[in-house]
Order: structure tokens, then C-alpha cells, then sequence
């Protein structure tokens, strides 16, 4: 106590205010830390962060003293998740320290020089890599096989999510992936970023806007979230990739020591993991400068978030010497490229209303381009967030593309606020129908409490029916919708299936081959498997995933529509709310008719399982009742058809290869039930044989 009080008096007032402040720091950025690496929701961007950040490190640089172990500047990541099973690395994981300039970058390798022997300056060199923007992740291989899998967590403790990361494709599960010379090593580790590609982030933003539930603020979140859940069968639908970015051999078996990053990135290439493609090795940091700068402008079209460039000193002896600091390598940085920001105003607040009858505020803005495009609109996702930020119209606002793909609004310049700004309202009654509006219990999201005459809603239903989440009907757009509907040809998805191609005719420009194709795409819809058909419904609350979680359990769309909220309860994934209304949506007499006339008119009403038991049986065909597991990629044929084809002749598919199974089907990148089979002597067919034999 004493010494406390006499440290603190011999503090000049500028120590004690930049401890109060460094504490101030600490203490938000622990929070934001928490927000992002813990839950996947951040509140505040990364530039916000990024600037915290850098004052508090450029505090802790004046005042070395204050530095505590728990100050963010001294710490990875956050701590891992208690549910699930933690891993302690082999080798710990590190994150990067950041450059926001290329002056910052040429500081960085002032230091370096002076961390190294002048007589080995000759061996320095660069590798840059695109910084790509998902979470880090790291595997082990053990004779080639793929037996851990775990997020950084803090550094030195993840978590386990092998089983989640074994749903990712481009993940091998042995290596080498194809037959290759390249020597394999006993105990190897991958580190990669596992991404989530902007299209299907976007899709399920969309999805999960339509069910009123948040949606996630980047990809990276998007990513995180998924792969951090208990049930598999989450990030098994989301479409997820891994980008790998270094290797570790840990135990080498034949494999020579390899002495550059460049190599290690060559070599696990050959192995077959997939890279990140945007690489180059380079002599001079000029060189790493126009490589900054080339893909400042092309890596928008990468499909992938990406937040900056990675530089790495490329010699491993260097990298050695170099050493880490208690976050980062000191051979490595991480450039970020600036966050494009710019004020205007927003002129109006336009409210849309989705297919589920979700009222969505969106802002309409003086037009400002923004990385690369002209920006006049922007969710402002809903009336909590509105209120949030204080936004009213008339009001000058920062805005920012969100992972530099979704405009959104930041914040408002307050002190450019005009008199006469106008507060933004939640509306009480429906833009489109009038109705009044609703808040489901412990929702943000405001909705029309009349979803099935809401006109604003029945075209969004129909634009849902046909789009590629939904029946996936080409050559029938939102355009011909219109048309469809202005002609009072079409009123509800049944009516699709009522249209002859001389109705197309009688639309105005229509011409025969569009006719005809329009036609066509609508009867080849009717085969599209039956979660495709419960997602199309439009069920509130029920997007793809739950799609397919209640179709692999019910098998059939009269079963779903006779479950109680008491079985629906029972299946693992399917909350009060979901239950609720599904059983409220097959309780409408409107919704029963709609279900009877599509199944009259041939639309699928049973998924395969179901379907499997009802299937004429030629007890004498080769592959009738036998068991067939399949593993990799076939050339020609998708999963479903080799699994449908082997249906037909009365097979059977399973999962896991044992003594019971008759063939193993194999594809290319296989895995570990190759290994399996050929230990058990199990018969292996390729795809050709099968089709011969099929
Ligand atoms: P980082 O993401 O800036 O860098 C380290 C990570 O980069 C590695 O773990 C790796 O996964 C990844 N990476 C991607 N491509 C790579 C490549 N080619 N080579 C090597 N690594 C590659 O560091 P971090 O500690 O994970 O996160 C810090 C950043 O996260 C901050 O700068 C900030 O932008 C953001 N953040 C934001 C908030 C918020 O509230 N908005 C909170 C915490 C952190």
C-alpha cells in the first residue's frame, strides 16, 4: 500500500494521466477483444480498433512501466471457448503486428537490420501475401492423415473443431492429395485461414434477415461463428474454404529441411493444399510495395475478404534469429490498407418489407463513390440500430463498405446537423399493405402482421419461389414476374406450375424461345429435391439450413406438416420460435391448399430417404442390396446422382466403411476411408466401373 502511494507521487502528471488512459485502453479494447475473438459480434470497425490499438501501444512505448501482462498489446487473441475440448498448441500461434504505410513497412526493416548480423543483409528477402480476412486455423497430419484441427484461441491454447473443419472441401483429409513424388512427412502442421466466401456470405446475411435473426457484421465473423459450433451440420452448409499460408514439419520422415517460406509454400502445394493465391516472393521492399499496390485494386475480385498484406522475412535461419515478441514474429507485419471512408447525407429513409414480412429500414444517400463503386444506399438494418446511432434524415453520415462489400452507415457528423433533421419513426402500419406492424418477443426486427395479403410480400414470395436459394428456375426473373402478375396470371407459386407456353405468348415482347424456356425451367423445377420445395415455402424462420434439417428428419412434406411443436422441439437445431411457426404456417387453411395443389401438380413432396423404400427393386442387378460407401470426388458424377443411381437398383449408402460394406465408390482427394477399405479389402470401384456395372 505504502509503496503504492509513494510511486504515485513521484508520477509527473503526464504519467498519471497516461496511465489513467492506458487502464481507459485496456480495459475497452479487452472488451472489443471479447466482442470479436469470443462472441463474433463486434461493435466497433476495425479501423476504430486499429487506432485504439495504436494508441495504446504508442502509450506503452512511452511508458514501458505501465505494461501489464494482461494489456492487449501483450496478448492473442482471447481465451478459447469453454464448450469445446481445448487443444495446447505444438507450436504456438502468433498475430502480426501492423504497418499502415509503406514508410511503416521500411521502419520495420530498419529494425530488422538491426537485429541482424550486417554481413547477412544479403540474405534478406521477402515473401508478400494477401492478407486474407477469416479466422486462423491450424491442423495436424500424422503419416498423412488429418487428425487435429484447432482455432488460435489465445496462442498457446485452442479449440478443438476437427469435426467442424472435416466439412470443409478444400480441406485434405490425407495428404499427399494426388499421387506426387513429394515426400510426406510423420507429423506435419498446416496453418491456414478458413474464409468465407462474400457470396455465400451475402446469401446468408439475406437468409438470416428474412428469419429476423442478426446478421453477421463481415465474413470473418460469418466464418467464426459457423465454425465454432457444436453441430457439424452448421458449417457443413455454409460453404466454407481454407486458404492455407505455412507449414511446420514437426516430425520430417524422409522430407529434406527446407530453408525458405517460398519453399514451404511450393511444397505443402504439392501436397495438395490449396493456397492463397495471391503470392510472390520478392528481393527489395519495392517490389513488395507494387505488390501492395497491384492488389489494392484487384483483390476486390478475389471472392474473399482480404484486409491487408502479409510480409514475411523469407529465410527461415533469418526468421530464427529474428525471433517474436510476446504477440508477434518480428519477421513478419501486416500491411492494412486504409479503410475508405466519406460523409454525405441521407435524403430519405426508404422501408422495405422481405418475404417474411420484415420491415427493413434502408437509407438513401447523395450518391458517394466508395471503393470502387457509386454507394446511395445502405441497410440500416433495423430500428434498435437507427435509434443506436441517432440517425434522422437530413443528418451527414460517415460511410464505409463493411469488408469493403457492404455499404453502411458509421456514424453521424453531429456537429453537421441541420434544424431541421427529421427523426426516423418505427412505423406502425406496413408501407405496403397497411396492416398494422408487429415485434415478435425478443426480436429487433418490425413486421407486417399481414404477410399473406401484403402485395409487397406475395411478389418477394414469388421472386423467392423461383430464385436460387428457392426452386432455382432459370429464365423467370423478377421482370417477368411483374409481367406474369400485372396479367393476373400468376398469384402464388402454385399458378407457376398452371402457366402453358401460351400464356408466355401473350405477355408483351415475349418471344417464342423465352416462352419455351421459361416454360421449361418452371417443369424441370418441379424434381428439385424436397428441402428445396420447404425452403421456396417461405416459412418465417426457416431458411435453407433448417430446410434441410427438418426434411433429413421428417422425409416427407406430410410428416413435416403434421408434426406437433413438441416434436419439432425434439430435433436438435429447432427452437421454440421455429417450431412455432412452422406449425402456424401448415395450420393455415390457405397454406394446406397451396401444399395439396403442388403435390397434385408433381412437385417433389418426399426426399430420397422416403422415397427409397416406395422404388421398384430388380433383385437381380449387381448392386442391389449391397452397401456403398463413398469417399472423394468423383470426375463426373455429383454425390446425389451416385448416390441416387446406386437408390434405384436397391442399394444401400452408409457413412463409415466396416466389415459390412460391399464397395467403397471413390473419388478423387479421397479420405481416410480409402485407407480403411484397402486395410479390410473391401472393393473399390472407380467411377467408370461403377457405371459400367451400373
Ligand atoms: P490479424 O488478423 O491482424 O493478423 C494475424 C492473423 O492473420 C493470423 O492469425 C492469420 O490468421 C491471418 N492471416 C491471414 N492471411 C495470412 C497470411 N498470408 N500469412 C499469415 N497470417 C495470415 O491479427 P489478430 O490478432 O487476429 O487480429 C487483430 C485485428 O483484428 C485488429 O487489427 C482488428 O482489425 C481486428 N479486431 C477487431 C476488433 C473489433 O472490435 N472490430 C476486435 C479485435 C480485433
Amino acid at each position: 500500500m505504502t509503496s503504492f502511494y509513494y510511486t504515485d507521487a513521484m508520477m509527473t502528471l503526464d504519467d498519471k494521466t497516461a496511465q489513467e488512459r492506458i487502464q481507459a485502453l485496456r480495459e475497452k479494447l479487452n472488451t472489443h477483444n471479447y466482442l470479436y475473438y469470443v462472441l463474433d459480434t463486434p461493435e466497433i470497425t476495425d479501423t476504430a480498433y486499429d487506432a485504439l490499438y495504436q494508441e495504446i501501444l504508442a502509450l506503452e512505448r512511452e511508458h514501458p512501466e505501465l505494461v501489464t501482462p494482461d494489456s492487449p498489446t501483450q496478448r492473442v487473441g482471447d481465451e478459447p471457448l469453454k464448450e469445446f475440448s481445448q487443444v495446447t498448441h505444438i507450436n504456438r500461434l502468433y498475430s502480426l503486428d501492423n504497418a499502415f504505410s509503406i514508410e511503416d513497412l521500411q521502419n520495420w526493416e530498419e529494425r530488422i537490420k538491426r537485429l541482424l548480423p550486417a554481413e547477412r543483409y544479403s540474405e534478406l528477402s521477402y515473401v508478400a501475401e494477401l492478407k486474407l480476412d477469416g479466422l486462423a486455423i491450424t491442423l495436424i497430419y500424422e503419416d498423412g492423415h488429418f487428425v487435429k484441427g484447432a482455432t488460435r484461441g489465445n496462442g498457446v491454447v485452442g479449440e478443438d473443431i476437427t469435426q467442424n473443419l472435416k466439412t470443409i472441401r478444400s480441406i485434405p483429409l490425407r495428404i499427399p492429395v494426388k499421387n506426387t513424388k513429394t515426400p510426406v512427412p510423420q507429423k506435419f502442421e498446416a496453418r491456414a485461414e478458413a474464409v468465407m466466401p462474400i457470396n455465400s456470405f451475402l446469401h446468408l446475411n439475406e437468409e438470416r434477415q428474412q428469419r429476423g435473426e442478426p446478421e453477421f457484421a463481415n465474413p470473418r465473423n460469418a466464418c467464426a461463428g459457423s465454425l465454432r459450433q457444436l453441430d457439424p451440420k452448421v458449417p457443413a452448409h455454409r460453404n466454407l474454404d481454407a486458404l492455407f499460408y505455412a507449414g511446420i514439419l514437426i516430425e520430417n520422415g524422409h522430407q529434406p529441411p527446407i530453408p525458405t517460406h517460398w519453399e514451404m509454400l511450393n511444397y505443402i502445394e504439392s501436397l495438395g493444399f490449396k493456397l492463397n493465391p495471391a503470392r510472390k516472393q520478392c528481393k527489395t521492399l519495392d517490389e513488395v510495395a507494387e505488390f501492395i499496390e497491384k492488389w489494392g485494386k484487384q483483390r476486390t475480385k478475389l471472392g474473399f475478404a482480404t484486409d491487408g498484406a502479409v510480409v514475411k522475412v523469407d529465410s527461415f535461419a533469418l526468421q530464427e534469429i529474428l525471433g517474436y515478441t510476446a504477440k508477434s514474429p518480428r519477421w513478419a507485419i501486416a500491411y492494412k490498407y486504409p479503410a475508405e471512408v466519406k460523409e454525405t447525407i441521407v435524403k430519405e429513409v426508404e422501408l422495405s418489407v422481405g418475404r417474411t414480412g420484415v420491415i427493413t429500414p434502408i437509407a438513401i444517400m447523395e450518391p458517394v463513390q466508395l471503393a470502387g463503386t457509386t454507394v446511395r444506399r445502405a441497410s440500416l438494418h433495423n430500428f434498435d440500430e437507427v435509434r443506436k446511432k441517432d440517425i434522422r434524415v437530413g443528418d451527414t453520415v460517415r460511410v464505409q463498405k463493411a469488408a469493403e462489400i457492404i455499404p453502411e452507415v458509421l456514424e453521424v457528423v453531429f456537429e453537421k446537423r441541420p434544424e431541421s433533421s427529421i427523426n426516423i419513426e418505427e412505423p406502425q402500419n406496413c408501407p405496403v399493405c397497411e396492416a398494422t406492424t408487429t415485434r415478435f418477443h425478443g426480436e429487433v426486427a418490425i413486421r407486417c402482421s399481414n404477410p399473406e395479403t401484403c402485395g409487397a410480400q406475395r411478389r418477394t414470395r414469388l421472386e423467392y419461389w423461383v430464385s436460387k436459394q428457392g426452386m432455382d428456375i432459370d429464365h423467370v426473373g423478377p421482370a417477368l414476374i411483374d409481367q406474369l402478375v400485372r396479367e393476373k396470371l400468376v398469384d402464388g407459386p402454385v399458378d407457376f406450375y398452371k402457366l402453358m407456353v401460351d400464356d408466355f405468348l401473350k405477355l408483351e415482347r415475349m418471344a417464342e424461345k423465352s416462352a419455351l424456356n421459361a416454360y421449361q425451367s418452371i417443369q424441370e423445377s418441379k424434381k428439385r429435391p424436397l428441402h428445396a420445395v420447404v425452403n421456396a415455402l417461405g416459412i418465417p424462420h426457416v431458411g435453407k439450413e433448417t430446410a434441410i434439417l427438418l426434411t433429413h428428419h421428417f422425409h416427407s412434406m406430410e410428416k413435416l406438416a403434421d408434426a406437433s411443436i413438441e416434436e419439432l422441439m425434439e430435433i436438435e437445431g429447432i427452437g421454440p420460435k421455429v417450431a412455432e411457426s412452422i406449425v402456424g404456417f401448415f395450420g393455415d387453411i390457405e397454406n394446406q391448399n397451396m401444399i395439396a395443389d403442388l403435390k397434385a401438380l408433381g412437385i417433389t413432396m418426399h426426399s430420397k430417404a422416403a422415397t427409397e423404400d416406395m422404388l421398384p427393386k430388380d433383385t437381380s442387378h449387381p448392386f442391389y442390396g449391397k452397401i456403398f460407401v463413398l469417399t472423394g470426388t468423383l470426375p463426373t458424377l455429383t454425390r446425389d446422382e451416385a448416390e441416387e443411381g446406386i437408390r434405384k437398383v436397391g442399394g444401400k449408402i452408409s457413412s463409415s466403411i466396416s466389415k459390412k460394406t460391399d464397395y467403397l465408390l471413390l473419388g478423387e482427394n479421397p479420405g481416410s476411408k480409402y485407407d480403411k477399405a484397402a486395410k479390410l479389402n473391401i472393393p473399390i470401384l472407380e467411377e467408370s466401373e461403377f457405371k459400367a456395372l451400373l
